[in-house]
């Protein structure tokens, strides 16, 4: 059977009251943040939600995803596909209410509903995607097309990076030495 685009945003309250269920995709072209900063591989991605009152009578919205990316590693360049998946749990909040309610339990994540009463879906996927993310990319050392060896190249290279750093220094105080010449050269032809 084939699934159908999840709606881009829901009334979490309605949703919960109907304990909807959603399994649908979405369109990688609907990912724009996420096709920045990696190549989505996939035309689509799969995503489930579920939504419905827990015990304490609050609303949530639970869900999953997952998606195959190629990232570019941070080392050689290089492409490194890797599959990223993310499972979230929230409960919608209003701005004005919040602290007048119980306080959320720590398994939920908290939502703010847009001026509709809404959440956007897609927005909410994207964003757990961004943050399941690898904060640094980088193939395994024997995947790496920069070995080991050149490793060892690159960590004596900030020590250069130093040396270079200090020659400014000593140029500056050079300079200085030659104004303060130049300045009593100056000086005593004054006199
Ligand atoms: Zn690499």
């Amino acid at each position: 059977m084939q699934k159908l685009k999840i709606p881009i945003s829901i009334n979490p309250a309605n949703a919960a009251l109907k304990r909807m269920t959603i399994d649908g995709i979405i369109v990688k072209g609907d990912l724009s943040r996420l096709a920045e900063v990696a190549d989505v591989l996939d035309e689509y991605l799969d995503v489930t939600f579920e939504c419905g009152i827990d015990p304490q009578n609050l609303v949530f919205v639970q869900g999953s995803t997952s998606v195959n990316l190629e990232l570019s590693c941070q080392r050689c360049g290089g492409g490194i596909k890797t599959n990223v998946s993310a499972e979230f749990l929230y409960t919608p909040v209003r701005r004005a209410a919040k602290e007048s309610e119980e306080p959320i339990p720590d398994a939920y994540e908290e939502i703010e509903l847009n001026e509709e009463g809404e959440i956007n879906l897609i927005q909410l996927v994207e964003d757990e995607l961004m943050l399941a993310l690898p904060i640094v990319a980088m193939h395994e050392p024997e995947d790496c097309s920069i070995t080991e060896e050149d490793m060892t190249f690159g960590e004596l290279a900030p020590e250069a990076m130093d040396e270079e750093k200090s020659n400014p220094f000593d140029i500056l105080k050079k300079i200085k030495e030659i104004i303060k010449e130049l300045g009593d050269g100056n000086g005593s032809s004054k006199k």
